[in-house]
Formats: structure tokens, sequence, C-alpha cells
């Protein structure tokens, strides 16, 4: 059985400005490249917290897509783009050359990813399996819209079965469509009517196939990032003017959001402590980046551990899970909330906050105290920042970030974090399989006391309570 995870609300979150220079051969973060160029907008399911591929994500594209169609997607020479589209698990569109060229989805009920081609992916690579070839006069129709109808069709791969994706190519060459194939191979050699594929409908691609790198899409996103820098800033002194009798520090987690926010800081002019609640789940990688910050930027370091804390609670309630967040308070809050009135009595924090993240977050204000921890006042400098913002200023700075992400993760947290999507928590355990089997092994101990069926450990059942117990939303912002 599937587990069911409640859709992330984020449907009216306002979509992110992501559009491409054809000119500069990148992604730009707004209507006008550095160059001048006006550049074209990239249709991505909303909300669009666009983020890069990193090597790990990029082979697991490429080893899908490969596996489907007889080829990898992505060239070696042009960076990609992913960005995270609500569904059941996990969904990710791919976008080359300023175009979707495929969405890859993770099915939890039969443990596999299934790939979604679009029709972009023809013009980059020549898909070698799951194709029907139709004659030239068929493709013309089938542009226009019509159906593939078996006369017209003149191969159909020999390892497609029903319901796979396919690409429908004319004779000439040309991606005219993809689709699903409703019958397979066998079937389609005896069939001599009907329809062969249910085609998607998608817009015409417009797709730029020229080499890209990193370091254009810094060029081209040079004055948007200037501009996004300089407010954030302004931001940051605001914040200090209005509060001169309380200390300032910085919360820093090991993520992304956190350290382009540290490095905001720095820019304007700061040298602040940094606060870090461990929780005692944290991914080894995340110690360590903490501490290299710290040291790389010459910024001192308070460590509160958490996992006390932790550990009593989940024995009394079990696990955390994604709509039962008891964790947050317990291994976040209260070590800050005891960190801060020990050390400072009060403190102003910096913390890593963004809108983009959830409906939750666009609602939030900019400066807050949190009623679990009255002694903090809260302040997020980059909450009008998109991932890709982000991104692009860590690589501009050259700043060290959590090599977590170059694995495929695109949240750093607690290792066993609820919120985190199966097809992620698979990967967490196939790389961590110590830390993972300690973690099922209690999950299953507290489960067998407290009457639970054996999957409830063993297929991530505990994931969801199905009764909404407490859902604050506390997660790693603290
Ligand atoms: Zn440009």
């Amino acid at each position: 059985m599937a587990v069911r995870r409640p859709q992330k609300n984020s449907s009216f979150l306002a979509p992110v400005p992501f559009y491409w220079c054809d000119r500069c051969h990148a992604p730009v973060m707004g209507r006008v490249c550095a160059c001048g160029n006006a550049a074209r907008p990239v249709s991505v399911t909303p909300p669009g917290d666009v983020r890069p591929a990193f090597p790990r994500d990029r082979a697991l594209v490429n080893r899908l897509f490969e596996a489907e169609f007889g080829v990898p997607l992505i060239p070696d020479d042009q960076i990609a783009i992913l960005n995270k589209v609500p569904d059941e698990d996990r969904m990710e569109e791919i976008v080359l050359g300023g175009a979707v060229v495929c969405a890859v989805r993770y099915l939890p009920a039969e443990e596999r990813w299934e790939v979604l081609p679009r029709e972009a992916a023809a013009s980059v690579v020549q898909p070698v399996k799951r194709i029907v070839r139709v004659t030239d006069e068929a493709a013309g129709y089938i542009k226009e819209g019509s159906s593939v109808l078996m006369p017209g069709v003149t191969y159909v791969s020999p390892e497609i079965r029903e319901g796979d994706p396919v690409f429908v190519l004319s004779e000439s060459g040309e991606c005219v469509a993809v689709g699903r194939s409703k019958m397979s191979a066998e079937e389609a050699a005896s069939a001599e009517r009907g329809q062969l594929v249910r085609t998607r409908r998608t817009q015409k691609p417009v797709i730029d196939v020229h080499p890209s790198s990193w370091e254009g899409a810094i060029a081209a996103n040079e004055t948007i990032l200037n501009t996004y820098e300089e407010k954030s800033v302004a931001f940051i002194r605001d914040v200090m003017a209005k509060n001169p009798d309380v200390a300032a520090t910085i919360s820093y987690s090991g993520g992304k959001d956190s350290l382009v926010t540290l490095l905001l800081t720095l820019k304007a002019g700061l040298r602040l402590p940094m606060i870090f609640a461990d929780t005692g789940l944290e991914f080894p990688e995340t110690v360590q980046n903490v501490h290299e910050v710290s040291e790389t930027y010459g910024l001192p370091l308070y460590t509160q551990s958490g996992a006390d804390g932790f550990w009593k609670e989940f024995a009394v309630n079990g696990p955390p899970a994604v709509d039962f967040r008891w964790c947050c308070k317990s291994c976040k809050l209260s070590p800050v909330k005891t960190l801060i009135e020990s050390t400072w009595g009060e403190a102003l924090s910096f913390i890593g906050q963004r809108k983009f993240e959830s409906a939750k977050r666009l609602q939030s204000p900019r400066v807050w105290r949190n009623k679990n921890v009255p002694c903090q006042i809260s302040a997020a400098p980059i909450q009008h920042w998109t991932a890709m913002h982000d991104w692009l200023y860590l690589f501009r700075e050259k700043a060290p970030y959590n090599p977590l992400y170059e694995i495929g993760l695109d949240r750093i947290g607690c290792f066993m974090c609820p919120s985190s999507d199966i097809a992620c928590m698979k990967d967490i355990a196939a790389r961590y399989p110590e830390m993972w089997e300690m973690w099922e092994e209690r999950v299953r101990v507290w489960g067998d006391a407290n009457g639970k069926p054996e999957e409830w450990a063993a297929k991530h059942q505990w994931r969801i309570r199905e009764k909404a117990e407490e859902d604050s939303d506390m997660e790693g912002h603290y």
C-alpha cells in the first residue's frame, strides 16, 4: 500500500520569475538579462522554486532516461535545472536550454521511477527505444492535433508495453508528439486500426541547444543578484538599527538558505556569532559543514544539543510525522531558547527563511517572535529569494555549501525527517545504512509496544499519523 502524503498546498504561491536568455544561453531570474536582452519566460509548474541539478541529480535523470529511451538525456556541456512538482511522492521537471524536456516521478507503491518525456527532449537527443515512427503524411496530421492511428504507423519499438511513455517520430526523424502507448508492440503488430498512442498535448517547444554553464548563468544574473544582495543588506542594517540593545546572531543549520543569510550579514559588515541546534539526528556532513563555515569566516559557534529532548519525546509520542511534527519544538526551539537565555538573555537572529518554501512561509512576517522562544527576535533577510537566487549567489561567492546537495538532497535537515519523500529516504537508507537501521529499529520497537503492524516501521507508514495532532510548521526555522 502506498503511503499517502498530504499534498503541499503551494498552489497559491506566486510563480517564480523564471526566464531564459537565448543569447547568453542562461537562466535569468527576471525579465531582462544582464546582457540587455529580453529573456523568454520558461513555463514550469508553479510555484517553480527551480534549482540546479547537481551531479547526482544529473546521473539519476540520465540513468532513467537511458533505461527507457536508450540514450542519456543531459549533455555534459549543458546545465540542467530541476523544478519540484507537487505529486504523491517525488516528481521533478527537468529543464534544459529554457525548456522542460521531461519529468521524473517516483512511484512509491511500485518502488520505481517513471520518466515522462516532453517533445523538447527529442531536440537534445535522439531516443532509440520506446519510439513509434509514422509516415511523414501522418506526422503532419499529428502535429495539427490528430491521433496516432494504426494505418500511419511504420515502426513500433519491440520493447514497448501498454502504458509506456513513447516518442512519436516522423520518417524524417522529427519528433511530432509524446504520449503513452495504448498497446504493446506485439498487439500493435497485429492491429490494423485504432489509436496507438494517447498523446500529451504540449506547446511547440522552444529550446536553446547551445552549451551552457553556471559561470554564464552567474553573469546573466549579475544585475539581479546585486539588487537582491543590496536589498537584503539594507534590511539587515535596518533590523540592526531598530534593535540596538539586543545581541545579534545568525541561525545556522548547515543548509543553503542559512549560508546565504550568513554571507549577507558579512556583506553588511557584521561578524555575528553562529547558533546551531544539533538535533543529534544530523548528517555527519552537516555537522562538518557547520564547523567548516565557522572556521572559514572566523565566526564563533554556539552549539546546543537537542538529542535528549528528542528521545524523551519519542518514548512518549513515537516518531514525529508529517502531520505530527513535535520534533522541532523539542530538538530545535527548546535548545535555542536555553542557549539564548543562558548566553545573551535575549537575541536577534537572522534566519534563512524564504517565502517560496511553503504557503505558510509566504504568510510569515519578515521579523517575528516565535511564541515558543520569546527571547528570540527572528528576521529573514532572504524572504523574497528563490532557491535559484540562493544557488547563483553561493556559486558566485564560492561559498562552502553542504556537500549533501551534490548527492541529490534538496533539503538538509534531520536524516529521518518525516517531511522527506520516500524516494529520498530510500537514498538515505542506502547511503547511511547504519544510521537508517538504528532509526528503523527504534521505530519498530516503539511500534511493537504500541500495537502498530510490522509494515508501519518498514514501509515508512510512521511518516503519516492521519490525525492532525499538531502541525506548527516550525521545521528548521528557530
Ligand atoms: Zn543575455
